[in-house]
């Protein structure tokens, strides 16, 4: 996508600097390096329409509105309240988030997010401020939907802020490695604080429970130095851990 609509009306400076960082990282390698799992959540999302999707979240008392149509997103949704005691949020205003693109998410990223908060809530996460969610896409003749920030479907959470107020925020606290390992044996993060050892049993939790196709860590590449990319990828039969 162009930086310059990417960035149009933003005034937070965090936001700015993330969307400036991740403007390559949608080239993703689409490797391979977790088993497939027929019926991980993941997978089981990504294959919802609109309707079976809402009806999902509605069934699972998540706090949600439907967004009218949403250029390149399939069943776009705002939420409305916590998950699980956890509220996903930019770091706008909450009048901004209200109407602003970027708090937008396609309704099976809520699905993966409602699991997602369960695992946040055993370390009294109550609170989730990522960078962005939906960044509207430019779409090629014929295409209707699109993929990751595009379609809605990834969220670039930075910053995990506990019930006591103390936070957890990725580029201060996760401590990884260009390169290295980011779940399994002999994969740690280094120095392994009390912090990083937390996000990191968060992140390969989620990553575990295949709540999430694409998890994207500061292991990956210095762009997601400050986040965690975590993305339903429609149509994907894959798992991708970096
Ligand atoms: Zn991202």
């Amino acid at each position: 996508m162009k930086l310059g609509r990417a960035l149009a009306g933003i005034s937070v400076l965090t936001v700015a600097s993330a969307l400036l960082l991740e403007t390559t990282a949608n080239a993703i390698p689409m490797s391979i390096n977790v088993p497939i799992v027929g019926d991980s959540p993941a997978i089981r999302y990504s294959k919802l329409d609109r309707t079976e999707c809402e009806a999902e979240l509605t069934k699972r008392n998540v706090p949600f509105k439907s967004e009218a149509e949403t250029r390149g997103v399939l069943a776009p949704v705002r939420l409305t309240g916590p998950i699980h005691g956890v509220t996903f949020h930019s770091p706008l205003s909450p009048e901004k988030r209200a109407v602003q693109p970027w708090d937008i998410l396609d309704c099976r990223l809520v699905l993966a997010l409602d699991d997602f908060s369960q695992i946040l809530a055993k370390y009294d996460v109550v609170d989730v401020i990522h960078f962005s969610v939906y960044r509207p896409p430019i779409l090629k003749k014929n295409v209707t939907t699109a993929r990751q920030h595009g379609g809605g479907l990834a969220m670039d959470a930075a910053i995990f802020i506990r019930k006591d107020g103390t936070k957890l925020q990725i580029d201060k606290d996760f401590h990884g490695r260009i390169g290295a390992q980011t779940c399994g044996s002999g994969a740690a993060p280094a120095p392994s604080t009390p912090e990083a050892t937390i996000l990191r049993d968060i992140v390969c939790t989620a990553a575990d429970q295949r709540l999430f196709n694409v998890v994207l860590t500061p292991d990956y590449n210095w762009a997601h130095r400050n986040h965690f990319h975590l993305e339903v990828t429609a149509g994907a039969s894959y798992f991708l851990v970096r």
